[in-house]
C-alpha cells in the first residue's frame, strides 16, 4: 500500500496477505472450518445475510448451526439495527459479505462484535482484493474466506484466512492423484478455451453449465447421486457443500499458478473494465448502476446493475449470449420479502456483468452494445415485428 505503479495506478492490497492462510478447495470449506475452529455446537446461532449464495448456508447447517438472516440496506451495507434485533443469548458469529468487491464498514462492524461478543466472518468471496481504511479486507474478520476461482483461472482454490486466530494448526490432507490431474488438466482447458472462445464465450458456456448443474440437482432431489468422487463441488459449479472436501488442500496445481499470475494485472484490469461498463451505461434509461463510483482501493469482481423490467430484459440478453447472473437468484427455504425487502429486490432486478480481467477491448463494446439493445424500450418489439414481416 502507498507505493505506485509507474501509470499512476495504486497497488490494492490482497486477503492473503490479511493473516495466517490455509489453502483450501473452495470457499465454502473455510466457512465450514472458521464454524468448526470457532467450535459451533447444535443451537449456536450465526447470524447471514438475507442476500446470500446458498453455498454459504450449507456449512453454517453442516456445523450444527442455526442460520439467523439479517437484513442489508438499498447499498448492501449490513443493517446494524436488524442484526442488534436478532441477537440472541446463543448468537455466536456474524458473517459479512463484501458484495461485489465493495467492502463493508469493517471498523463499525467489527466495534459491534466486540461489543456483542461475536466472532466476525468476512466473507472476500467477491473481494480477494481491496482494502477498507488502509487495511486489507480479511484482516478485520476473526476469519475471512476467498473463494479464489473467481479471480483465478483455476479449478478448485480458496482460503480460511485469520490475522487473529490460531488456524496453522489445522491439518489439511492432499488431495487424490486423480483430483490433481483433474486440477492440472481443467486448468489446461480454461486456458485454451480462453484462447479460443475469448472470454466472453467461455463465461457464457460456464454461466449455463452452471445453471444446468443447478437444475440437473433439483431435478435429482437426492444429494447422493450428484456427488462426484474427483472434485469438489465448488469446483463443478454447483452450491453444495461436500464435507468429505473440507480438510483437503488446495490443488499443487492452482497453488502454482496463484503464486504467480500477476495480480497488479487483475486488479488493474479489473478496474478498467469496470469504469468502461460505468462510462457506457450509467447513463442509460431503465438502469441503475448499483455502485456508481469505484472508490480507490476497491477491485470489481463483477458489474452490478439494477434493472427496472428485469423480466423483459433477461431473457433478451440471455438469448444473445451475454453471459449475466443474479446473485441471490435462489435463496435460502424461508427467505422472502418479509425477511429482507432490499433482498427481494435485488435478487429480482440486479444482473452482475463480468468485468474479468481476461475480457477483450471488443468483447466489452460487444456487451455494452447488447446491453443499451436491451433496454431501448420497444426493442424487442421491433424486432419480433421485423422477424415476423420476414416470415411472412
Ligand atoms: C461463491 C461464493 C461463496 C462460496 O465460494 P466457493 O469457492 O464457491 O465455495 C461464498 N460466498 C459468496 C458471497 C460467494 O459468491
Amino acid at each position: 500500500m502507498g507505493s505506485f505503479r509507474p501509470h499512476g495506478r495504486a497497488r490494492v492490497a490482497c486477503a492473503l496477505d490479511a493473516g495466517r492462510t490455509l489453502q483450501l478447495t473452495s470457499g465454502r470449506s473455510g466457512i465450514a472450518l472458521a464454524l468448526r475452529h470457532l467450535g459451533i455446537a447444535r443451537g449456536d446461532e450465526v447470524l447471514v445475510p438475507a442476500y446470500h449464495c446458498t453455498s454459504m448456508i450449507e456449512p453454517v447447517v453442516w456445523s450444527g448451526g442455526a442460520p439467523v438472516f439479517y437484513r442489508i440496506r438499498r447499498d448492501t451495507a449490513v443493517d446494524l439495527d436488524d442484526v442488534q434485533q436478532r441477537i440472541t443469548p446463543r448468537t455466536r458469529a456474524l458473517l459479512v459479505v463484501h458484495y461485489f468487491g465493495f467492502p463493508q464498514n469493517l471498523v463499525a462492524l467489527r466495534a459491534f462484535c466486540d461489543h456483542h461478543r461475536l466472532a466476525l466472518i468476512e466473507d472476500c468471496a467477491h473481494a480477494l482484493f481491496g482494502e477498507y481504511a488502509d487495511r486489507p479486507l480479511g484482516s478485520y474478520g476473526d476469519y475471512a474466506i476467498t473463494s479464489s476461482m473467481k479471480f483465478f483461472p483455476i479449478y478448485d482454490g480458496g482460503h480460511l484466512v485469520s490475522a487473529y486466530r490460531d488456524i496453522q494448526r489445522i491439518d489439511l490432507e492432499s488431495g487424490s492423484l486423480a483430483f490433481e490431474a483433474k486440477a492440472a488438466i481443467n486448468a489446461i482447458e480454461y486456458a485454451l478455451e480462453y484462447d479460443r472462445l475469448g472470454a466472453l464465450k467461455y463465461m457464457l458456456a460456464s454461466v449455463l453449465w452452471v445453471k444446468n448443474k443447478i437444475w440437473d440437482r433439483l431435478k435429482a432431489n437426492d444429494p447422493e447421486k450428484g456427488h462426484r468422487a474427483h472434485g469438489p463441488s465448488a469446483a463443478d459449479g454447483d452450491y453444495a457443500f461436500d464435507p468429505g472436501w473440507l480438510m483437503k488442500r488446495m490443488s499443487v496445481w492452482s497453488r502454482l499458478l496463484m503464486a504467480t499470475v500477476a495480480r497488479s494485472r487483475i486488479t488493474a484490469k479489473r478496474r478498467d473494465h469496470y469504469m468502461a461498463l460505468l462510462d457506457a451505461l450509467s447513463a442509460l434509461p431503465g438502469c441503475e448502476p448499483l455502485f456508481p463510483e469505484l472508490p480507490r482501493g476497491v477491485v470489481p469482481y463483477v458489474f452490478p446493475l439494477l434493472v427496472d423490467e428485469p423480466e423483459r430484459v433477461f431473457p433478451v440478453l440471455k438469448r444473445q449470449g451475454v453471459p449475466i447472473l443474479r446473485f441471490g437468484e435462489y435463496l435460502w427455504e424461508g427467505v422472502d420479502e418479509l425477511v429482507c425487502p432490499v433482498t427481494a429486490d435485488l435478487s429480482r432486478r440486479l444482473f452482475q456483468f463480468p468485468c474479468h480481467q481476461e475480457l477483450r477491448r471488443e468483447e466489452l463494446a460487444w456487451m455494452i452494445d447488447r446491453v443499451k439493445g436491451a433496454l431501448a424500450p420497444g426493442e424487442e418489439q421491433s424486432s419480433l415485428s421485423r422477424r415476423r414481416s420476414a416470415a411472412r
